[in-house]
């Protein structure tokens, strides 16, 4: 008999016809001879919603309600989905977070697991039930309810994946896999059959959010197999795992895209020894992940440092870089949050020359206009207007077609 965890993301449980879709699927699973653990996400909009609501009473929630708050989301969906179980006949059971032993740290809205204990998950396994986990949840050492940060319900099932030593992770989503692009922005982008964890993480990290970049890269870190296809369809989906062979580890393997980014620039800075790390331990007391970071040269020894940050972190970090950037003598602070990034990614690049030359020719002859470059060996990213991510991604499909 396998374990197989399975997730369902929000569109797949928007609302109640789809929640009985998703309760068949998973009773077609268990009657093929398995034993079924299922998280699920809040259904549809339900998160932007509760955002949403909380900022109509408050202007700045507070984190830890925030996150009790969004956490009912789940509880919604996760409930709803054990009673069509319950009532199509089957045992089921739905666990909280906290109850199915999911533990975090404190950072509220972006907690990190640092531990489960799925004793409850087994038990109620070996009783013959179907375990229904709400995705997106823990509990700190305090016992009070954190988040994993948007689209975490994906890093939820991956970690029960392993911490059960199930034999497969299946995501469920509203597309039948993953794709070269968004194929949302290019609708004929191919659909890729597998593709390493190392290029899966670059992508999910500058934007691909068809997979939460901590579930990818817990899957690598304990060699967890993860399958991305359809809750809508059978059609066979995306593999992710390790040890692709070289010969399809393709130069560009993903073109990715994110509206979520804002930049911040730091005007007038002293170039001395200190600043730099001044501005940035500030920000990561604040829990605020930079990204792309870059300093002019400096003239008469005054230089701007700009970096990029998640766009719901931007009012965080003003309020954290401010009084920072006054105490090292910086002249001023800005921000832009009508930015995006377009990325490609490929393990094969780095052994081929001439992929940054191409990206930039690409994005000139669109006349989109670059604000920042940043690299890792398999990626290269671009910040640009964010009105122009659609176009930028469609012209760069076309011209890496050849290249995929
Ligand atoms: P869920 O609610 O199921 O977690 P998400 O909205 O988080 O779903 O992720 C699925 C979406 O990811 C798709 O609808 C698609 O628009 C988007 N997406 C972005 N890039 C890709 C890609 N390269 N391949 C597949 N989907 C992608
Ligand atoms: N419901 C949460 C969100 O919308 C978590 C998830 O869907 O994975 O971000
Ligand atoms: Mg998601």
């Amino acid at each position: 008999m396998s374990l197989i965890v399975q997730k369902y993301g929000g569109s797949s449980v928007a609302d109640a016809d789809r929640i009985k879709n998703v309760a068949r699927r998973v009773i077609r699973t268990k009657e093929q001879g398995n034993q079924v653990v299922v998280v699920a996400s809040a259904m549809g909009e339900t998160t932007d919603e509760l955002i949403q609501l909380a900022r109509q009473v408050a202007d700045e929630p507070d984190d830890r309600e925030l996150d009790l708050l969004l956490s009912t989301g789940e509880v919604v969906s996760c409930t709803l989905l054990t009673m069509a179980l319950r009532s199509m006949g089957q045992k089921a059971i739905s666990l909280t977070g906290a109850q199915a032993g999911i533990r975090t740290d404190s950072t509220y809205s972006k907690a990190r697991i640092t531990g489960i204990s799925p004793k409850r998950i087994s038990r109620e396994l070996e009783k013959g039930q179907i375990v229904i986990v709400t995705g997106f949840q823990g509990v700190n050492d305090e016992l009070d309810i954190t988040t994993l940060g948007r689209g975490g319900s994906d890093t939820t099932a991956v970690a029960l994946a392993i911490s059960l030593a199930a034999d497969r992770c299946e995501i469920y989503t509203d597309v039948d896999g993953v794709y070269i692009t968004d194929p949302r922005l290019v609708p004929q982008a191919r659909k890729l059959e597998e593709i390493g964890y190392e290029e899966m993480l670059e992508m999910a990290s500058v934007g691909t959010r068809v997979l939460h970049p901590r579930a990818v890269e817990l899957g690598w870190v304990y060699g967890m197999p993860i399958m991305v296809a359809s809750s809508f369809n059978d059609s066979p989906g995306t593999l992710i795992r390790g040890g692709v062979p070289m010969e399809i580890r393709n130069k560009v393997s993903g073109i990715a895209h994110d509206f979520n980014m804002a930049k911040v620039t730091v005007i007038g800075v002293p170039d001395k020894p200190g600043i730099a790390s001044a501005i940035f331990e500030a920000l990561a007391r604040a829990n605020i992940s930079v990204d792309t970071i870059v300093q002019n040269a400096s003239i008469n020894r005054i230089t701007d440092l700009t970096f990029t940050v998640a766009k719901s972190d931007l009012n965080k970090a003003m309020e954290v870089i401010k009084p920072v950037a006054e105490s090292i003598g910086a002249r001023n602070c800005t921000s832009d949050a009508t930015l995006g990034k377009v990325s490609i990614v490929g393990a094969g690049m780095q052994t081929a020359p001439g992929y940054a030359a191409r990206m930039f020719k690409t994005l000139a002859e669109n006349e989109i206009n670059i604000e920042l470059i940043a690299t890792s060996e398999i990626r290269i990213t671009c910040i640009i207007d964010g009105e122009k991510i659609p176009q930028a991604v469609q012209a760069l499909h076309r011209a890496f077609e050849g290249y995929i």
